[in-house]
């Protein structure tokens, strides 16, 4: 008999595992379905000693000092500035879009100030950007957009970027000034020792038992529990009784190769060229001193059998959808929905730190209301 069964090992799931077991005392059984605690955000060594992300690279970032407070009692941190190049044209370009870019683009140097006004020049008039094409060409003109943006953005998601959400491109600054990081948080670093070495600390409270390659299904058998936090896929939860969501998988290709590095960033982007959109080299991130690296290429494909759901797709069409699921879910009795794939939206990790702590504190008032419902363990 547990307070809790939690689905799901990532950031949600652990986070409210560990507060429930340090701050109330209950008894916590995690269940994953996966081989490994850390959800999305997992990282191993790979043979040849590199520290890798397993599942994409996870730049952690926040402005919340409350975020940055609470994973800190886990981890040390290693800050890093997230450098990325775009390959496109038969060149290198820096990215995102900055007055160095500007330079490249017009072959001398210049200013913000005609930046700026070369930008007024080329971009569309649109007051209210409603989908991820406006809210680029409504920044920076139709020539930039199909440069980095237009194919990149049809390669990832299988959608053109008319289709999607403003949120989805409107994420990636556009700086008129020379700074060239990849995102604009006050706080951009990665756990020192990597992020399952801080799940591991995370987790590690005598209240907490995990059991990996466990699915929901088959611990709801024979499992008791007083309340369920879900945090895997909302569609799956129901047995898809409105249908299946769409989600965009990626496939991971890794290399290792006996150099130092092989690329000068962490991160070059192929909006055009090639099917894959991204080459990722962590070890600029991490830091890791080693006379060999790993680079990974990541491909996207269509979701199915045998596929992870890495990404809600942030279109109407879906959310439609998506909001059924979510009507059921209000009226589901003691069962918490929490996290990326529960919600059914993109987040990044800090936000769903930040919302695994505000559903701590929605069931700790509903405790100090409700104890009955909630009976407090035996040992504190
Ligand atoms: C390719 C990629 C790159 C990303 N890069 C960044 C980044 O740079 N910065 C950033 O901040 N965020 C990034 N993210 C987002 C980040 O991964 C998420 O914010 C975070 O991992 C969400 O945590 P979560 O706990 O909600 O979900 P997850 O990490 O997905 O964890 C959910 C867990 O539940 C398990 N599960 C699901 N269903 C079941 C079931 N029925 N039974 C048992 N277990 C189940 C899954 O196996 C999974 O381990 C990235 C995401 C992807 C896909």
């Amino acid at each position: 008999m547990f307070d809790f069964l939690i689905v799901g090992a990532g950031f949600a799931g652990s986070v409210l595992a560990e507060q429930m077991a340090s701050q109330l005392g209950k008894t916590c059984l995690i269940v994953e379905r996966r081989n490994h605690i850390g959800g999305n955000a997992y990282d191993q060594y790979d043979a040849a000693g590199v520290l890798v992300h397993k599942y994409g690279p996870h730049y952690f970032r926040t402005n919340s000092d409350r975020i940055i407070q609470y994973l800190s009692q886990f981890t040390e941190w290693r800050e890093v500035e997230y450098k990325i190049l775009s390959w496109t044209h038969g060149r290198y370009w820096q990215f995102p879009i900055n007055l160095n870019t500007f330079e490249q683009l017009i072959g001398r140097s210049s200013t913000s100030d005609e930046m700026e006004a070369q930008l007024a020049e080329w971009r569309v008039d649109i007051a209210a950007p409603k989908n991820s094409e406006e809210v680029i060409v409504s920044q920076v003109g139709w020539k930039l957009y199909e440069m980095f943006f237009k194919n990149y953005t049809r390669k990832q998601w299988h959608r053109d970027a008319k289709d999607l959400d403003s949120s989805v491109c409107g994420r990636i600054p556009i700086r008129t000034n020379r700074d060239d990081r990849y995102l604009s948080e006050k706080f951009q670093a990665l756990p020192k020792n990597g992020y399952t070495s801080m799940f591991q600390k995370m987790l590690s409270h005598p209240k907490i038992e995990v059991r990996l390659n466990t699915d929901y299904r088959e611990a709801r058998e024979h499992v008791q529990f007083n309340h369920l936090i879900f945090t895997g896929p909302i569609d799956e939860y129901f047995d898809h009784c409105f249908g299946h969501l769409p989600y965009r998988s990626l496939r991971f290709e890794p290399e290792s190769l006996p150099q130092e590095f092989f690329q000068s960033a962490m991160q070059v982007n192929f909006p055009n060229d090639h099917d894959f959109t991204r080459i990722v080299e962590i070890k600029h991130a991490t830091g890791q001193k080693l006379p060999s690296t790993t680079i990974v290429r990541e491909y996207p494909q269509d979701f199915g059998p045998g596929r992870e759901p890495y990404y809600p797709i942030p279109a109407p069409d879906a959310r439609a959808l998506y909001q059924k699921y979510a009507e059921r879910a209000a009226s589901e009795k003691d069962v918490s929905f929490v996290g990326r794939l529960a919600t059914y939206r993109y987040y990044n990790m800090d936000q769903i730190v930040g919302m695994a702590l505000a559903e701590f504190d929605r069931l700790r008032r509903k405790e100090q209301v409700l104890p009955a419902l909630y009976p407090r363990s035996s040992v504190v």
